[in-house]
């Protein structure tokens, strides 16, 4: 079990739900953010670090349990993915994340590896799982060089080319020290939107601007174009948040919890221009509380807890409010003509 189902941590995270969160989160939510990994996909020596707690295995079944815990009352629904890393079993994430989706409350992304896949390997599993669009990631494009790996090696036109005649999502993490700041990324952005209208591309963690100098300013070459999308997961830096929402338009923001590392306790901070997070267990990427001088929540509410200071920062209304945490995920899936979609019983009378 999680620590996280845990009553040391359940049950505080439900307290701040119910004081800070519950009369502000709309009723329905769509999670455009969610990573699975089925038995087998994460190797048992090398489990993945959410937040310091090691994870081989997080199913549908985990997904839908947590989903019930973290949003009690709510209406739920995700968009999923695997653990992007080329140490684990990509094909077999792929095929976990993709049989299992049951194309009503969970759609399935498939994982780009671009130099082991192939625009047949990758047809293939559009036809035979119904997927909705890729996830690519830097680590798979450029594995000698990963910081420096370029979007369009992450993106190759022939993947491009799918996404754009199946009109399909693309969920990039883009690549790059200086991320949204460096020109290179926000030329590359406008190449792939412009080059491929009928692809929409969700840029993860908003570009992963977590900091204030991450995103202040650099929207204005992106905020025009059509198909992209911002999606806020992990994002817990109010002004980082409100700077997002007054800049752009209401129905190119998703919601997303990065599910399961959203579940782990901590917060992500700005220091000094620059981003960490602080965590009571000691990870990789952190400032670890080892003398436990706090108590944490976790970043999953942390998060819920800077959208809704930034929504009333940018006055969003509660129709944007709804759009933002449900609306806009369900009209991108929706959109996306999938095979599996006429799998439905109603379609078939
Ligand atoms: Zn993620």
């Amino acid at each position: 079990m999680h620590p996280w189902n845990q009553p040391f941590e359940l049950d505080y995270n439900r307290r701040i739900f119910d004081e800070e969160l519950d009369e502000f989160l709309p009723e329905k939510i769509f999670d455009a953010h969610v990573h699975l990994a089925g038995p087998g996909c994460i190797p048992e020596e090398k489990p993945f670090s959410c937040g310091g707690v090691p994870v081989t295995n997080y199913t549908y079944e985990n997904l839908a349990c947590d989903l019930a815990m973290a949003f009690p009352g709510r209406e739920t629904a995700a968009l999923c993915f695997g653990f992007p890393d080329p140490a684990y079993d990509t094909v077999a994430s792929n095929r976990y994340v993709g049989n299992g989706a049951d194309f009503r409350r969970f759609f399935p992304l498939r994982l780009l590896d671009p130099l082991r896949d192939t625009a047949e390997s990758v047809s293939a599993d559009l036809d035979r799982f119904g997927f909705l669009g890729l996830k690519p990631y830097p680590d798979y494009a450029r594995p000698g060089d990963i910081p420096n790996a370029e979007i369009p090696e992450m993106l190759p036109d022939w993947a491009m080319e799918l996404a754009h005649e199946r009109q399909l999502l693309v969920v990039l993490h883009i690549p790059r020290p200086s991320r949204l700041e460096d020109p290179l990324n926000r030329r590359h952005i406008g190449e792939l939107c412009s080059r491929w209208p009928r692809a929409k591309i969700i840029l993860a963690h908003a570009g992963r601007a977590y900091y204030l100098r991450g995103i202040i300013g650099l929207l204005e070459e992106l905020r025009h174009l059509p198909n992209l999308y911002f999606d806020v997961a992990m994002m817990q830096h109010w002004e980082v948040l409100a700077y997002l929402f007054r800049e752009i338009a209401t129905d190119q923001l998703l919601f997303g919890s990065d599910i399961p590392i959203g579940l782990a306790q901590g917060k992500a901070v700005e220091i000094n221009h620059q981003y960490s997070y602080v965590t009571p267990r000691p990870w990789s990427i952190a400032l670890c509380d080892d003398r436990g001088r706090m108590r944490f929540t976790s970043f999953l509410n942390e998060e819920l807890r800077a959208i809704r200071q930034a929504s009333e920062a940018a006055r969003l209304s509660r129709s944007a409010i709804a759009a933002l945490f449900h609306d806009n995920a369900r009209a991108l899936v929706d959109g996306v003509p999938s095979r599996k979609f006429n799998l439905n019983p109603v379609s078939k009378t």
